[in-house]
């Protein structure tokens, strides 16, 4: 019978939630144990596709072609698990379930309840979970923090699931906030005191705190947590700001907190941590650095672009270097040129995207980098914009655009194709999930794969456009994967560039921290030759600006979010 495992979060929202699931997943996988995993998202979307990357961050799409939430591709990159529609459910999905039944007449006359109609319908979801996949264990994270309205129903599911599974069956795990005051110089319990009252009103009594903070949570303030929110001292875990994501399942059971987890639900084998802790090791000792330009429209909140990020970190990792990002907004590349912006960069990625804004700079990026023969990697968009660049520099096609941009284009080049999905509502009209791509042999992508025919995970609605396809490899811009049929391009590059590669797939959500996608990974040396050459458009690091910046200030105003 499946356990489960069932993650709050309390005091503030962004604290890794995300990653601590996909880190529970991962201790008690080590444990040999299977996992099924869950994010319940409270809000009304049905699904994340149609939010603004700046509302919600990255869209991942899993092999299915469910658009999701982006924990679960921490869920996917750490569990190593791939996952379905049936791992992301939110209120929007759980409603319109709920009055369409009605609508139908499946409730005979009754009184339609938050509960138990929508509980109800949560918990079969979580059932559905268990039964589908047969796993010993399911860790469920709950979206959201105590105390948000619409997370009520889900909270109240949960807690209808001890009683539904057995008290020992469901283990509560709460993460919280330990603030830190500069006056006194402490870290401060109340408000987590404060959020475990909050949860017990609710009626879930947690049986671990995970309390992230800044600080080391020495044992007086375990001792102080556990008399105050009535849990063991050794179920009360600091989690302290890591160096790196990966290394958070690492310090966790260092705390004794896999072990506790593993004996509440009767998991006897021990944990073979070896091959994850080499991966942090490595990880943490890079033999060199290499800087990446990310040129984009979202470029201020680097969570639209998480996965591109983890694939370049996976791929440098398997390089034995360490990625630096600049971020790129494609904006600034239209307004001051490519020169100055992209000058210190040894690789270029344009990553997926939608709408116009912004698009001239990729193009005038994908120009440069096919100019001076730097590295580029272009996903989805970042390909449409290299086959239009190509088409005006090379075709001599001025006009050519994709038809999303451009409708009235003389060159669409890139287009919707006939007989493809209708375009209309937005919402479910795009080419999603997994599709098979054919490579063509001796060329760089087939010769980074290894193989013949791969399967990727796409989210888009334009493709190149077919009627221009014969100039373009003609010309030397190669189909280099088709769909098997031929009738789409699925993969184009440059011929006689040391790495200009665009896919109408996303690579990045296929990639994992001990197996880089193979795209990436040639992209990532390709980028380090250009750098061993110590060609002029690499630099050495200043430790200031070391990389992954977050979004400053003026970016953030620049975009109008509020922080
Ligand atoms: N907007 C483009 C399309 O719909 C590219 C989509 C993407 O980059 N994911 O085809």
């Amino acid at each position: 019978m499946t356990q489960y495992v069932f993650v709050t979060g309390g005091v503030v929202s962004s604290l890794g939630k995300g990653i601590v699931v996909a880190s529970i997943g991962r201790m008690l996988k080590n444990r040999g144990a299977s996992i099924a995993v869950m994010k319940l998202d409270p809000y009304l979307n049905v699904d994340p596709g149609t939010m603004s990357p700046y509302q919600h961050g990255e869209v991942y799409v899993t092999g299915d072609g469910s658009e999701t939430d982006l924990d679960l591709g921490h869920y996917e990159r750490f569990i190593d698990v791939e996952l379905t529609a049936v791992s992301n459910v939110t209120a929007g999905q759980i409603y319109s379930d709920v009055i369409s039944r009605e609508r139908n007449g499946r409730y005979l006359g009754g009184t339609i309840q938050t509960v138990p109609h929508v509980t109800n319908l949560i918990k079969e979801r979580i059932h559905q979970l268990a039964d589908e996949s047969g796993a010993d264990v399911a860790v469920i994270e709950v979206g959201g923090t105590v105390g948000d309205i619409e997370g009520l129903p889900f909270l109240e599911a949960i807690r209808q699931m001890r009683n539904d599974v057995g008290r020992d069956n469901a283990t509560y795990v709460h993460l919280t906030l330990l603030p830190y005051l500069g006056s006194t110089g402490e870290l401060k319990t109340k408000p987590t005191q404060h959020s475990v009252q909050a949860l017990r009103g609710i009626g879930i009594q947690p049986d671990a705190i995970i309390c992230r903070s800044d600080h080391e949570v020495d044992l007086g303030l375990r001792e102080k947590i556990s008399l105050y929110c009535d849990v063991p001292t050794e179920a009360v875990i600091g989690l302290e700001t890591l160096d790196t994501v990966y290394a958070v399942p690492l310090s966790l059971e260092e705390q004794g907190f896999g072990d506790f987890l593993a004996d509440r639900l009767g998991i006897t084998r021990s944990a073979d941590l070896s091959a994850w802790s080499d991966m942090v090791e490595k990880l943490r000792d890079p033999k060199r650095t290499v800087r990446i330009a990310i040129v984009g429209k979202y470029v201020e909140l680097p969570d639209s672009y998480l996965s591109v990020i983890e694939a370049l970190r996976h791929a440098a990792l398997a390089g034995d270097c360490e990625v630096v990002i600049d971020w790129i907004k494609a904006e600034d590349i239209e307004e001051q040129g490519p020169d100055h912006v992209l000058s210190r960069a040894s690789g270029i990625v344009v990553p997926g995207g939608f709408g116009e804004r912004g698009v001239e700079g990729m193009i005038t990026t994908a120009r440069y980098a096919r100019e001076r023969g730097i590295p580029y990697l272009g996903l989805c968009l970042g390909m449409q914009v290299m086959v239009i660049e190509w088409a005006r520099s090379v075709l001599g096609l001025e006009d050519a655009n994709s038809a999303e941009f451009d409708p009235g284009s003389e060159d669409p080049v890139i287009a919707y194709l006939p007989g493809q999905r209708e375009l209309g509502a937005t919402g479910g009209t795009m080419r999603l999930g997994l599709y098979p791509c054919k490579l063509t042999s001796g060329t760089i992508a087939a010769n980074a794969y290894g193989t013949e025919l791969v399967n990727e995970r796409h989210r888009h609605r334009y493709e190149l456009n077919n009627d221009y396809r014969e100039r373009f490899n003609e010309s030397g811009l190669i189909s280099s994967g088709t769909a098997p049929d031929g009738s789409l391009v699925e993969i184009s590059e440059v011929k006689d560039h040391p790495f200009m590669v665009g896919s109408q797939f996303h690579p990045e959500f296929a990639s994992r921290p001990d197996r880089p996608h193979p795209l990436f990974r040639e992209f990532v040396s390709a980028a380090v030759d250009t750098l061993r050459e110590g060609a002029q458009h690499t630099m050495p690091l200043d430790e200031s600006e070391n990389g992954n910046v977050s979004p400053s200030a003026e970016m953030i105003e620049r975009s109008g979010i509020s922080t």
